[in-house]
């Protein structure tokens, strides 16, 4: 389980955190929202340890195995190996193929990353370069390199937001389902209250630094198929 205590950040002599008291359960879905500027992607970088808190404990027990490499994709920083971090941008490295990006830092790594191009459906542009790939492509390989390495906690912020609607809900589904067959634990930032209800057990608000609701989702699963918007994609489709 994932417990954060009196965390506590600031920038500059702005706090933007001041007190933040969160305990995640191992396999829980947790989504952040907030308006713009009130720190939910410090939270995020915080929990990934990519930046220190002023005051204040983070601690994981993850229950999962913990993976081998940890500095090896330099444009994801990676300072927990049990951790991956998933951002609005795929940040594949653009001189490397698909199937190579998702190799990147496995140590026998090629017939695990076609496994996790299966996964989201791409195992056929494996050899393509990333940028023949279209936004919601590119975010579906950065999905599998982020799920290669079996984290146990997925830490997403907000990775389908520079998506269009319909593609948008595809992408929720398809975590969706990657979090049911994996049970990783995952905290998600976003913008979007409804995929925030679409995905989350729980949703916590940031306001003034602090949470300030922290509400459990009672909707049954599957959530997003139920979105009135996933109708029209299934006409298309
Ligand atoms: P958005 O929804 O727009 O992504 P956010 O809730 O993710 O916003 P953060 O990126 O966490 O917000 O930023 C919170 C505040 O902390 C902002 O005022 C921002 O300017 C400040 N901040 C974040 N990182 C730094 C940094 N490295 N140096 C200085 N200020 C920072
Ligand atoms: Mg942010």
């Amino acid at each position: 389980s994932l417990s954060l205590r009196g965390l506590q950040k600031s920038f500059g002599g702005r706090r933007v955190l001041k007190a933040i008291d969160l305990q995640v359960k191992a396999g829980e879905f947790v989504a952040v929202i907030g308006r713009s500027g009130c720190g939910k992607s410090t939270l995020l970088r915080l929990v990934a340890g990519l930046e220190t808190a002023d005051t204040g404990n983070i601690d994981f027990n993850p229950h999962a195995q913990a993976i081998t490499c940890a500095s090896c994709v330099n444009s994801v920083p990676n300072s927990r190996p049990d951790t991956r971090v998933m951002f609005q941008d795929s940040r594949l490295l653009p001189w490397k193929s698909v199937l190579d990006n998702v190799s990147l830092g496995l140590k026998q790594g090629s017939d695990a990353a076609k496994r996790a191009l299966a996964q989201v459906d791409l195992a056929e542009r494996a050899d393509e370069w990333p940028s023949v790939l279209s936004g919601g492509q590119r975010q579906r390989v950065a999905l599998a390199r982020a799920l290669v390495h079996e984290p146990a906690l997925l830490l997403l912020d907000e990775p389908l937001g520079a998506l269009d609607a319909l593609t948008r809900i595809e992408m929720q589904n398809l975590i969706e389902s990657l979090w049911q067959q994996r049970g990783f634990t995952a905290l998600l930032v976003t913008h979007d209250v409804q995929e925030a209800i679409a995905l989350a057990d729980r949703v916590i608000l940031i306001e003034d630094g602090q949470i300030t609701l922290d509400e459990q989702v009672s909707l049954p699963r599957p959530r997003a198929r139920g979105n009135p918007a996933f109708a029209a994609l299934e006409e298309k489709i």
